[in-house]
């Protein structure tokens, strides 16, 4: 897939905001990326335009069935000026993975990541340069067909938005209490759970209003079939250091498959700390804390990075994990990664691209 990117330039660009207030998905940049599909046609007519709103059939097939998938990752600025991205051919592949799910027509993986490097080019005054702040970055694809008929839709689009932000934490990583979900399910085997698609997200607000009411930041979901097995939090993978070994619940096919907890994996094994994909039911956790080889807990995903669990609380029983603390793996994982994203770090692994690089 070879298209030229057709580009308008916004006519009065935005006054940008000030690195200290960004806060996550707030502020959007002056352009976007967009392209449609047609069953005759294809995807095409690929542009970079201003950012703006949409003009929509009231029809529009994802406003009744929910169509839509989306993914999320960050561009970097390094010391040195460049700019990266941490691992994107992940998150161009399970872009795929959802659209192929939710049978949504697929595109091509470098044209995709090609179009998001080109954005990035023209908003590169907006990715900002403060410590542990960056660009975020969402492409998301929905259907647009006017058709209320319960089928596929066979027209979409396909957009590709940047937001500002700041670091989920200042500069200090914070444990934060965590609710095991007893009554909501997020999502079981053979449904979409292993993609990302904005129902799964739909389905979970009453349930992480409820615990948020109760004081807890977020819900750790167990699994559908016996409510029983740890899935995973919110939009983070979860980990548990007992007794020395780290394990995290095995792709079941109802969790999904974080670019953020690939990476802890590969650099847990790289360190030669023992670590484990395996079922792991919510008992066994609280069996460890019982023999106080609980050491640490904590999520991955790219918004928070890593995020420390300092608290537990599932039916009438309450743990804390370190005492609240945060556990020297979990700061060891941070350290390290967003070394490696900011380009601080020697990146031993190839997980970074840099910008700058693509052929415009
Ligand atoms: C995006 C997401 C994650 C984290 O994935 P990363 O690729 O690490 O950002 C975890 N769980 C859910 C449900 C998600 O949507």
């Amino acid at each position: 897939m070879s298209q030229h990117i057709s580009f308008v330039q916004r006519e009065e660009l935005k006054n940008k905001p000030s690195s200290d207030a960004l806060g996550f998905g707030v502020h959007y940049t002056d352009h976007m990326f967009v392209m449609d599909y047609e069953e005759e046609q294809g995807w095409h007519d690929p542009r970079i335009i201003p950012y703006g709103p949409l003009t929509m059939d009231p029809a529009a097939m994802v406003f009744h069935y929910g169509q839509a998938i989306f993914e999320g990752l960050k561009a970097y600025t390094t010391p040195d000026g460049t700019v990266q991205l941490f691992r994107p051919d992940r998150n161009m592949k399970r872009f795929n993975q959802s659209c192929e799910r939710l049978h949504i027509p697929t595109i091509d993986e470098d044209f995709l990541l090609n179009a998001i490097q080109q954005l990035l080019l023209k908003e590169k005054d907006w990715i900002p340069t403060e410590e542990g702040t960056s660009l975020y970055i969402r492409p998301y694809v929905f259907a647009t067909e006017p058709f209320i008929g319960v089928r596929p839709s066979k027209q979409y689009k396909l957009l590709v938005i940047l937001s500002p932000v700041g670091s989920y934490y200042g500069d200090q990583l914070s444990p934060v209490p965590i609710y095991v979900e007893e009554k909501y399910i997020r999502a079981s085997v053979g449904g979409v759970g292993e993609v990302k698609t904005a129902g799964n997200y739909a389905a979970s607000m009453k349930a992480q209003k409820e615990a948020e009411a109760k004081g807890y930041s977020q819900i750790l979901w167990l699994d559908s079939k016996e409510n029983k097995y740890v899935e995973e939090v919110g939009s983070m993978n979860i980990f548990f250091k007992i007794n020395g070994e780290v394990v995290t619940p095995e792709l079941s096919g109802s969790i999904l498959n974080g670019v953020t907890r690939n990476s802890v994996i590969e650099l847990l094994n790289y360190w030669g700390i023992p670590v484990r994909e395996e079922k792991i039911s919510i008992q066994e956790i609280f069996d460890a804390h019982a023999r106080g080889e609980l050491e640490e807990v904590f999520g991955a995903g790219t918004a928070v990075v890593i995020s420390p669990v300092g608290e537990l609380t599932w039916k009438d029983q309450t743990i804390q994990v370190n005492d609240k603390n945060i556990g020297p793996l979990s700061q060891r994982l941070y350290d390290t990664i967003t070394g490696i994203q900011f380009g601080k770090t020697e990146d031993e692994f190839n997980w970074t691209v840099q910008v700058d690089e693509v052929r415009v």
